[in-house]
């Protein structure tokens, strides 16, 4: 092969730049990164993922031109330190760094100071004046390359080494001499001969080729496999190796390493924040051998390090536009870089960061937006444990353990050690935790009826933690240290045993486990000036509106304080579930179907009557007025309007209530849709009632209402009340109730715009399939309206429209538009009807085991089914605006306040998306998000 075809595997830092990551992994692209723009990196070179990927395919064999380049890349640091790897009159020493594209806890660990050898640690004495130093760093490398590069169990390595302090009896390491290391050297070797059955590798190259070869290797040990797993990480990635001159941080008083954030990684803060230890190598600052000084002390001691530091940390920041993580290295008062990366940081942090780099000028707003995830900000605002309690909680003995981290959220409850118990005790309105050793789908009843799931095995994918991540409950799994007894229902850990209807408290955000109950805090969104900030942003860049979903006042004020810009559902079956109004809401149902027929009848009387040819006109007319008479005397008629016009009264003050709060935004109202049955009491509770009155006797009022209601309620019952006689075909088979809540409507306007407010109600019909059910309701509906603005004398602009939810109405949705002014994708039931699941059934019986199988990407019921669901939408929406171009659309399922949803509904160009208050802030990110990220797409097209 001649020079000129021979395949690239290895680069020099200086050849490489951040872009490289793929090639170089995330180290190599950072060390090539920072050297490129002049940081003092110490010298190195890459070996490529690809040359990992090759040795593999090649049965795990360096690849062709490897090890030359190696060789000659080597020469090349020779040259620019001046030192040569192997001579012991001025040896180059060099670590060995693992560093894949992705940041792989779980592969190789780095090994420092290769290229020492007996020979070399003579030179080294010589060169330094310091057989302290030399021999330090010869049992160290002894110590990494046996356990990393031999796979020498570690703890062997620790007796030798806790047995020479014992002898010696010191307590740190560093007070051991010059001596006793040179003996602990020996010792370290012999150890190597007994374990492998040779000498340690005295030859510099010798230990380069192995150390390579044991990173290539690590790529597929069994903790970085199941790591890949996890994250779906693909396995054909490989590894890269980083080959770099060793900096010596414990060279004495005037060196050191550290670890250092440019920014408070915890609150965002703009302060350098970090540790450094003196007189130490880079793996002493991590393992805790002595106590590292802050970088605040850094700044008192070392002064002029700590000038270095910062001056370098603000210039990486401009340079990457963002905060970093890095590792440092003080060699006789110089200082060294030997890593950068982007900074883990905690959602408060994350926002913070972003608004002030914006602020700053180092980002635009529009990268703001985007360097914040919606989880994210969610996690800001859900209720957490009170800080101070649980600083308490802890200092009295009550945290029990720690687990899994498994889904984000405090919970409080009884712990229950089974999911019947879980299911029974959450009905009767008891919060528990279900506790178990680990769950399976026979359990999920009980993990939807718990506030939170605890398990004592499995991992951050296990049913538990996949289940409860699904249904947005928090969840600590694999506690290792709770023993459960199922059959005592107890569990014990640490010596502390905790019984069925004990309180405990997790947290799945950090994974602790507390005995008690801890009370939680809603946080302040008021408080939280950053994230109002970038919200405030992120508003001038969506196009998506986002409108709250809110039954009662308090929420609608809530959502408004969040940013809703109008209300897209209010629900008003709740409204009828309040315990003064039940009463009447029972007189209704009880008497709507009597009432009505004779209703019909008196109509159709009429009509013939009126339209009756002379002969037979006065028959007709004594028809009628028999018809009218029995009306008027109806009890049923009586107690039926009676009913209305009270829930009317209490109508009209709920909408007052919610027009109050949200001034001139549009308010979308939902008109009655649950089956009626689900006002009633239980059939299965009456028909006991009933039968246990008879029994004892009881031949009273009482008991005619119960059987009468029992006789109700049981010709009521439907088999499939989700797709029985409920939403839009109630209000026409029963048009007073409708038609009532229509007039409470537009009386509530009235009476508001007399004060000078200026509401707009949109009326929604739910559960439209079919133009001529909206045409019906309209007609009726609209006639009310005209007759309530007439009688008082206002103009109110409104709108009618429909809920999209049966496929039908998406189906045909250019003849639905025609009635409707408005769309709203009510994409709860959609996704029931387009899956033909209910979601209570499919969550509790087989959704999350599709989900755990991957038969479904994710549950259809939080992130909407773009294939199917999605579709159907995009159809019906586009159908709806042909027949009607300024038709407003939107959506009020559960998905309008889920990020990749929203994106969805970007996509599709819906007006708004509407969702819970809580959701408001996420929805108004995401919104903004799917605009930019379109605008980038769209910006990559033109350049393409
Ligand atoms: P990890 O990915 O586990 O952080 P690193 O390769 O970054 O592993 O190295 C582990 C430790 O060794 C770090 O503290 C690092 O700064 C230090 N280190 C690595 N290479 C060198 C070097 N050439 N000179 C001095 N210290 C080094
Ligand atoms: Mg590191
Ligand atoms: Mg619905």
């Amino acid at each position: 092969m001649t020079q000129a075809t021979a395949h690239k595997w290895v680069y020099l830092f200086e050849e490489g730049n951040a872009q490289m990551r793929d090639l170089l992994g995330g180290k190599g692209a950072g060390l090539a990164e920072m050297t490129r723009v002049g940081l003092p990196v110490p010298p190195g070179f890459t070996i490529t993922t690809e040359a990992c990927v090759e040795y593999y395919r090649r049965g795990r064999q360096f690849p062709e031109g490897l090890w030359e380049q190696v060789l000659a890349a080597l020469r090349t640091v020779e040259a620019k330190t001046g030192k040569r790897f192997g001579d012991p009159n001025n040896p180059l020493l060099v670590s060995v760094r693992s560093g894949a594209k992705f940041s792989m806890p779980g592969m190789m660990d780095t090994v420092l100071n290769l290229g020492l050898n007996d020979e070399v640690l003579t030179g080294l004495i010589r060169l330094t004046g310091n057989p302290r130093f030399a021999y330090d760093a010869y049992r160290r490398f002894i110590q990494m390359f046996g356990r990393i590069v031999l796979g020498i169990d570690a703890r062997k390595f620790d007796e030798v080494f806790e047995a020479k302090k014992r002898e010696r009896g010191v307590e740190k390491d560093t007070d051991l001499t010059a001596d006793d290391l040179a003996d602990v050297v020996l010792k370290f070797k012999e150890l190597v001969r007994q374990e492998t059955g040779r000498d340690f590798p005295q030859d510099p190259y010798e230990q380069l080729r192995l150390a390579i070869q044991a990173v290539f290797e690590s790529w597929n040990n069994p903790r970085a496999i199941a790591y890949r797993e996890f994250y779906k990480i693909p396995h054909d990635l490989g590894t890269a190796v980083n080959v770099q001159t060793m900096v010596f941080g414990n060279m004495g008083e005037d060196s050191g390493s550290g670890v250092a954030f440019t920014r408070n990684p915890a609150t965002g803060e703009k302060e350098l924040y970090g540790e450094y230890l003196p007189n130490a190598q880079g793996e002493d600052v991590v393992a805790g051998i002595r106590t590292p000084l802050k970088i605040a002390e850094l700044k008192e001691r070392f002064p002029e390090i700590y000038r270095q530091l910062e001056e370098i940390a603000r210039r990486l920041e401009l340079h990457y536009k963002d905060v970093q993580d890095i590792e440092f290295t003080v060699e006789r008062g110089r200082l060294y870089m030997l890593q950068t990366r982007a900074a883990q940081r905690t959602a408060q942090a994350a926002v913070k960061i972003a608004v002030d780099l914006a602020l700053e000028g180092i980002i635009s707003r529009e990268e703001a937006i985007q360097r914040v995830k919606p989880a994210q900000v969610e996690e800001l605002l859900k209720p957490r444990f009170d800080p101070e309690a649980k600083a308490a909680a802890a200092a009295e003995g009550r945290l029990l353990a720690r687990g899994v981290n498994a889904s984000p959220g405090a919970a409080v409850g009884q712990a229950v050690f089974d999911a019947d118990t879980a299911a029974a005790w959450g009905q009767a309105g008891k919060d528990v935790i279900l506790v178990r050793t680990e769950t399976n789908p026979d359990d999920v009843h009980g993990m939807i009826a718990a506030r939170g799931v605890l398990t004592a095995r499995g991992g951050a994918t296990s049913h538990a933690a996949v289940v409860a991540r699904g249904l947005g409950k928090p969840a600590v799994v694999g506690c290792e240290a709770l023993v459960i007894d199922e059959r005592s229902r107890s569990f014990t850990v640490n010596g502390v045993v905790v019984k069925e209807g004990d309180y405990i408290s997790i947290d799945g955000t950090t994974g602790e486990v507390f005995l008690g109950s801890i009370p939680t805090v809603e946080q302040s969104f008021a408080e939280q000036t950053e994230l109002r900030t970038l919200l405030e942003w992120a508003d001038g860049f969506r196009r998506l509106g986002v409108w709250a979903n809110a039954d009662y006042p308090r929420d609608a004020a809530k959502a408004v304080e969040f940013g809703a810009e109008g209300i897209g559902l209010t629900r008003t079956e709740h409204m009828f579930f309040e315990t003064e109004r039940l009463p009447f809401v029972h007189e209704m149902i009880l008497y709507a179907r009597e009432a009505t027929a004779l209703e019909r009848e008196l109509q159709r009387a009429r009509a013939a009557f009126e339209s009756a040819e002379p002969a037979r006109k006065a028959e007709a007319e004594a028809e009628y007025r028999k018809v009218e008479e029995r009306y008027r005397q109806s009890e049923a008629v009586r107690r039926y309007y009676g009913a209305l016009a009270e829930l009317e009264k209490f109508q009209v003050e709920d909408f007052k209530g919610l027009f109050r709060v949200m001034g001139h935004r549009p308010v979308v109202i939902r008109l009655l849709d649950p089956p009626l049955h689900e006002f009633l009491p239980r059939y299965e509770d009456l028909l006991v009632e009933v039968t246990e009155m008879r029994a004892r006797g009881v031949r009273d009022e009482g008991l005619a209402e119960k059987e009468r209601l029992l006789e109700l309620v049981e010709s009521m019952r439907e088999f499939n009340p989700m797709l029985g006689l409920r939403g839009c075909r109630l209000g026409i088979l029963f048009p007073a109730i409708y038609e009532m809540q229509v007039r409470a409507i537009f009386r509530a306007v009235c009476d508001l715009k007399a004060e000078g407010l200026d509401p707009h109600p949109e009326i929604m019909i739910p559960l439209v399939g079919h133009i001529n059910e909206l045409a019906v309701v309209r007609e009726q509906l609209e006639r009310v309206a005209r007759q309530v603005m007439a009688e008082k004398g206002q103009q109110v602009s409104y709108k009618f429209g429909t809920m999209i939810e049966v496929p039908r109405a998406a189906l045909t949705a250019d003849q639905i538009a025609r009635y409707a002014e408005f769309f709203s994708f009510g994409t709860n039931d959609l996704t029931q009807m387009v899956f033909g699941m209910s979601r209570d059934d499919a969550e509790a019986k087989f959704l999350f085991y599709y989900v755990e199988q991957g038969i479904l990407p994710a549950n259809p019921f939080q992130t909407l089914d773009a294939d199917g669901v999605g579709r159907l939408m995009e159809m019906g929406f586009k159908l709806g605006r042909e027949t009607r171009p300024d038709l407003e659309v939107g959506i009020c399922g559960e998905h309008g306040g889920d990020p990749e949803s929203i994106f969805l509904c970007h996509r599709i160009g819906l007006n708004y998306v509407s969702a819970s208050p809580y959701r408001i802030p996420v929805a108004r990110l995401a919104a903004a998000q799917a605009a930019l990220a379109e605008a980038t797409a769209a910006a990559a097209q033109r350049y393409a």
